[in-house]
């Protein structure tokens, strides 16, 4: 955080420095299209094949082929969920959050990607729909869909309050991805990445730069709604905060589960589909 009484004395040309027009750092026009209103299309011809409820405080891990679509539903209450990805027949693939926010701004919508991570920095998925794209930015400079705010983890829990609290998106998260690959704790942890925090309402404070959260306006019925772009293992962790409108990383919050459908356009639509290669750039020799 900034100083409230700076230590150094402003120097005589500050206006004129703090004046500087910004830049947008990664601007995206030479992406490849996304395809959206395609993408839209083939959605109308699909047909639900699986589906995974999400209990609260709980996490669970599920299978979503290429070219198939999925989507991320509030039932029952408010609720707030966190997004790891993998590619699912390389865990070491993974959700690149500070990068896709670096493309896409601090609150993805419809037609933004996830990207993986580096070496591969491609699309693992891309927004189709968004039921709360209505919210766009409030008053506060608040929205939802963030991908700043990593996850819950018990480690900071344990810092800032001195519990050991077990329920947190990180530990949720590293027992579905573990118990689900059957594969050691320890080696499924390392895994764990920084999230898509679904529906979750938050930005950061205008007068100290903090992270800021408040009740998530999801309601029964919204979803957040993504088309695969390569085989992917999903995990979703239904937030211990609820509709995070207080606190998180304990069991005060009311909770909801959430549900994760899974659609497939057919055969003949998902042999269409073109991979995205993985990022092409040759290092040195
Ligand atoms: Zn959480």
């Amino acid at each position: 955080m900034k100083l409230i009484n700076p230590e150094h004395a402003s120097p005589s040309d500050a206006q004129k420095r703090k004046s500087e027009k910004p830049v947008v750092c990664y601007p995206i026009n030479s992406l490849p299209d996304n395809n959206l209103e395609a993408l839209k299309a083939v959605k109308k011809k699909s047909r639900k094949v699986s589906e995974l409820v999400v209990n609260p405080r709980q996490a669970g891990c599920i299978e979503i082929p290429k070219g198939c679509f999925f989507k991320i539903v509030s039932v029952e209450g408010p609720q707030v969920g966190d997004l790891n990805l993998w590619n699912l027949h390389d865990q070491n693939e993974k959700f690149f959050a500070g990068k896709t926010r670096a493309l896409h701004g601090t609150h993805l919508s419809t037609g933004d990607r996830l990207w993986s991570n580096f070496p591969y920095l491609r699309p693992m998925a891309t927004i189709v729909d968004d039921t709360l794209d209505w919210y766009k930015f409030d008053e506060f400079g608040t929205s939802v869909h963030d991908v700043i705010g990593t996850r819950c983890d018990p480690y900071t829990e344990k810092m800032l309050s001195g519990l050991d609290y077990h329920h947190c998106c990180h530990s949720n998260l590293t027992k579905a991805f573990g118990s689900y690959l059957k594969i050691d704790k320890t080696l499924a942890e390392t895994l764990i990445h920084d999230v898509l925090n679904v529906f979750m309402c938050t930005g950061f404070s205008g007068k100290t730069g903090q992270y800021i959260m408040k009740a998530s306006p999801v309601r029964p019925g919204d979803f957040l709604e993504f088309y695969a772009e390569i085989d992917l293992l999903a995990g979703l962790s239904a937030c211990p905060g609820g509709d995070c409108s207080v606190k998180h990383s304990s069991d005060i919050a009311q909770c909801y589960p959430l549900l994760i459908e899974v659609w497939d356009p057919g055969e003949v639509e998902r042999k269409k589909h073109i991979e995205p290669e993985v990022n092409s750039y040759q290092h040195e020799i």
